[in-house]
């Protein structure tokens, strides 16, 4: 039976949830990773966020979501119902919105956009044609009617358009992520790995600290492009909001699990998120279809699953995390074909030895695998695998420790080292003895480098017992 839950839990904050104790009580619940989105709020309300996270539990690991090229309404009067037939006019200019005049935060969207075209708002739920473009005016008529208010996202899936990520609002957010000290920063819109080597670009001249790039997949050409942009990302999102909209969504369920397979055999952490336990934003208990979802993101293998408005603003933000928590356990504790869908490494020599560690580890049925890790290179080199073994990452740097709680399985320990390399390999299970992960009989597997303070070079596997190592 396992007890650990493997798939990790990311909590978007938001109203809802960025007191004090509602934070304490996530946290207790099960969340893993705190993701705050600069599409809303202010920087010093994600800086006040920020700070009271970092005081309550050092372990967790914050991401910062930049919006990138994501067109959304202006502000309107009021909320809105938009009746099926009626006619519309979404205008670049700088107007507060009323039922007939809707303004958009895009100024070249008439000249990207064809007569002819789809727009869709809220997330899909309501679908416009564009019948005429005239000036800084699109007319449209209302093919899907449904309600809409500020800020509500836009979608134009059938134009190209050229705005790209990072925006000029996401440099800006970009450089406060950094003085902040993110861990991770989740980008909106990616649509090749130049997207991510132009942010990568900001973050080295801001921060002299490695802040994880999670590329959210939600654009066409992402699809398109998803070999380049796993390889160039330190995580991935399959973000099911957007991306349903713009591919539609019956080819999400699909696209979830490919995106789920290829990532995992990139030794990359995967996310999946929007809507997993949705009504729960109001209701206490969520439909069955949804904890179906969260068990079968579990079932892909997913490195992690997403809340989003559920925590963000929803009624019971600590009873989702809990839902969530004890169906990923439940889930856990009937898998028994983890391995079905992780191929053979072709990954380079670190990715063979993580596959040698855990194949070894099985076989020799040790208690837990071990990666000593600088940057949390070789805990995902063991994650990977995903064998319901726990693994415990331990490392000098607080980054690593905070950015490897996102893997599968994983659990991370702080411990600033020093020494040689076998001083450092009994001083690692002393402290994991005496944290009480492991007990005096266990037997592990370590995976390490031998060459003490050189990154991402694993070369050892060790077999050890508990005691023999600590009396030694
Ligand atoms: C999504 O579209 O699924 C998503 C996670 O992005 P956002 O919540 O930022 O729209």
């Amino acid at each position: 039976m396992i007890q650990l839950k493997l798939s990790k839990i990311v909590c978007t904050i938001g109203p809802s949830s960025s007191d004090e104790s509602t934070l304490k009580e996530m946290i207790n619940a099960g969340m893993d990773v705190a993701r705050l989105n600069f599409s809303h709020g202010t920087h010093q309300s994600h800086e006040e966020v920020f700070k009271k996270i970092r005081n309550i539990d050092s372990q967790i690991a914050i991401a910062f979501d930049i919006s990138g090229p994501k067109i959304r309404l202006g502000k309107l009067e009021e909320k809105y119902l938009l009746e099926k037939d009626q006619q519309v006019i979404l205008t670049t200019d700088d107007v507060v919105g009323t039922k007939d005049l809707l303004p958009v935060n895009y100024p070249s969207l008439i000249k990207e956009i064809e007569q002819g075209s789809y727009v869709y708002i809220n997330d899909g739920f309501v679908k416009l044609k564009v019948i005429q473009k005239e000036n800084n005016n699109l007319v449209c008529q209302v093919i899907d009617g449904g309600y809409i208010s500020s800020r509500k996202g836009v979608n134009v899936p059938d134009a190209n358009l050229s705005m790209r990520v990072p925006t000029e609002k996401d440099i800006v957010d970009i450089k406060k992520a950094c003085e902040l000290g993110a861990d991770y920063l989740f980008i909106s819109f990616v649509r090749s790995s130049n997207d991510l080597a132009k942010v990568r670009k900001i973050i080295n001249k801001c921060s002299d600290k490695t802040i994880g790039l999670v590329s959210k997949i939600e654009h066409k050409d992402a699809i398109e492009n998803i070999n380049e942009i796993i390889a160039a990302s330190d995580g991935i999102m399959v973000a099911r909001g957007d991306l349903g909209v713009e591919v539609g969504a019956a080819k999400v369920p699909v696209l979830q699990k490919k995106i789920i397979r290829l990532a995992v055999n990139m030794a990359k952490p995967v996310i999946v998120a929007t809507q997993m336990l949705e009504s729960m934003t109001k209701e206490p208990l969520p439909t069955r279809a949804e904890a179906s979802d969260v068990a079968h993101a579990v079932f892909d293998g997913a490195d992690a699953l997403m809340l989003s408005g559920e925590t963000a603003t929803g009624r019971h933000p600590v009873t989702v995390v809990r839902t969530m928590t004890e169906i990923i356990q439940e889930t856990e504790n009937n898998l028994s074909f983890y391995t079905s869908f992780v191929s053979e490494s072709n990954l380079p020599k670190g990715g063979e030895i993580g596959q040698a560690a855990v194949k070894l580890g099985q076989k020799l049925a040790v208690d837990a695998l071990v990666a000593i890790t600088q940057t949390g290179y070789s805990a995902r080199m063991i994650s990977r695998n995903r064998v319901p073994l726990p693994i415990y990452a331990v490392t000098p740097d607080e980054s690593t420790m905070r950015k490897t709680n996102l893997l599968w399985a994983v659990k991370s320990l702080y411990h600033p080292h020093n020494g040689d390399f076998n001083q450092i390999i009994s001083s690692t299970i002393k402290k994991l003895h005496s944290e009480k992960n492991l007990q005096l009989n266990s037997d592990v597997i370590v995976v390490a480098g031998s060459v003490v303070g050189l990154p991402g070079r694993i070369n050892t596997i060790q077999v050890l017992n508990v005691k023999e190592t600590i009396g030694s």
